[in-house]
């Protein structure tokens, strides 16, 4: 049966006042070593599931990489956790791909790599489409999502 793959990222660029997740605000120099051990760990995770008494299957069905907000990673960190999963695991036809994203952080060029990377679903998660709500709850980031959602109008036809 495959497997579902899912990659915590837990940086964030501001820290949400009721967030419990294991999630916080760190420098991006500490994005790449955590990226090195995750790819260091995925090549190595038919060997850990051994060490631990278990089988992986190298076939997978889903991928979820979440957070954190995984898209505060530059776009080259990005594009190497999805190189190291596909050289690593065999990614099955019509698998889920999914990407927690903060509106404020899709850039023109992480659209781009995103479908690139075989990404098919991105998880937008916003506070509140009410600005002044969402400055009370996170000040630097979330208040910007009503105005950073914009559904291009090929989409809204
Ligand atoms: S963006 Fe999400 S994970 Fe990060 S602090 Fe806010 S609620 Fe928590």
């Amino acid at each position: 049966m495959p497997l579902g793959l899912y990659i915590s990222v837990p940086f964030c660029r501001s820290k949400c006042s009721y967030c419990n997740f294991a999630s916080d605000v760190f420098s991006s120099s500490i994005f790449q070593r955590y990226i090195d051990r995750v790819c260091a760990d995925i090549f190595r995770s038919a060997e850990i599931s051994e060490e631990m008494g278990g089988v992986s299957d190298r076939a997978i069905d889903s991928v979820y990489l979440g957070g954190g907000t995984p898209t505060v990673l530059d776009i080259a960190e990005l594009q190497r956790l999805f190189v190291t999963i596909s050289q690593n695991f065999d990614v099955q036809p019509g698998s889920e791909i999914t990407v927690e994203c903060a509106p404020g952080t899709l850039t023109p060029a992480l659209l781009d790599l995103l479908p690139r990377c075989g990404v098919n679903r991105v998880s937008l998660g916003a506070q509140s489409f009410i600005d002044q709500e969402s400055r009370s709850v996170c000040p630097t980031s979330a208040c910007t999502c009503s105005r950073s959602m914009k559904i291009p109008a090929s989409a809204a036809n």
